[in-house]
């Protein structure tokens, strides 16, 4: 990832928007199967995935299509977009998910509308949320790169994190989140999320979930035990540009 510019939205390594006459319900069909045969490759049900669609930078209609296809875990990543989207499609079938970088004084605004926050990484948001008015699903994003604009802890801050988050109230730890770095062997860093998983269980044995996997790799990181995808252009098509 340490080509990508600081602030740019990380993409799967393959832009694969698909087939652009290809209509919102192919691309999604296409890919619920595609989850569906790399879950029965690992052993697993289709079923205990769940796929967050990362609808950043598409309008609220294309949400609005989605969910007439099924869709109910939507993802953002831009948290004024996030919040004005989830207003205006105001579909209580849905559960928003906040994936995307986060300054700590806006974590307790993002609470009010994402139950799930896919990138806890530091204690100061630990404080805001604390305060928040309802339980936040957090998962701790772990950095698998070596640059700390990417977001994320560091792998030798993950269990003092843990620890934190494990004591403040209103904060409940679902798992490790990761992003795969650009250029690296995916599957293989899916197994360092793997890892990581199994170490954060020995403090926090509720915390069996991984977030991992996008549009380009989602396949390996279901073969490395991923329960939440988030996966965008596969399913949305190419993203509108920055609006
Ligand atoms: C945009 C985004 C995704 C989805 O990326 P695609 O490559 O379009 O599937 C996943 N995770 C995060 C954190 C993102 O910002």
């Amino acid at each position: 990832m340490t080509s990508v510019p600081r602030g740019a939205e990380p993409v799967g390594r393959a832009r694969d928007g698909g087939d652009p006459q290809d209509s919102l319900r192919d691309r999604w069909e296409r890919v619920q199967s595609a989850i569906g045969d790399a879950a029965r490759e690992s052993g697993r049900s289709p079923e205990s995935i769940t796929t967050v669609v990362v609808t950043k930078f598409h309008p609220a209609s294309l949400v609005r299509e989605l969910a007439d296809l099924g869709a109910r875990d939507l993802g953002e990543s831009r948290h004024q977009e996030a919040r004005a989207k989830v207003a205006e499609v105001a579909d209580p079938r849905l559960t928003w998910h906040f994936v995307g970088q986060i300054q700590s004084k806006k974590a307790r605004q993002i609470a009010a509308y994402a139950r799930v926050i896919h990138s806890l990484d530091r204690e100061s948001i630990l404080d805001a949320l604390a305060s928040a008015e309802r339980t936040t699903e957090c998962f701790l994003q772990l950095n698998l790169t070596d640059d700390p604009s990417r977001g994320g802890v560091a792998p030798d801050g993950l269990n003092a994190l843990a620890e934190r988050a494990l004591a403040t109230p209103g904060i409940r730890v679902l798992g490790i989140m990761a992003v795969a770095p650009l250029g690296d062997d995916p599957r293989r860093a899916f197994a360092t999320v793997r890892a990581a998983s199994e170490r954060l269980q020995a403090t926090a044995p509720d915390a069996t979930f991984i977030s991992a996997g996008m549009s380009g790799d989602f396949r390996e990181a279901i073969l490395e035990g991923a329960t939440h995808l988030r996966i965008g252009t596969a399913i949305t098509g190419n993203r509108p540009p920055a609006g």
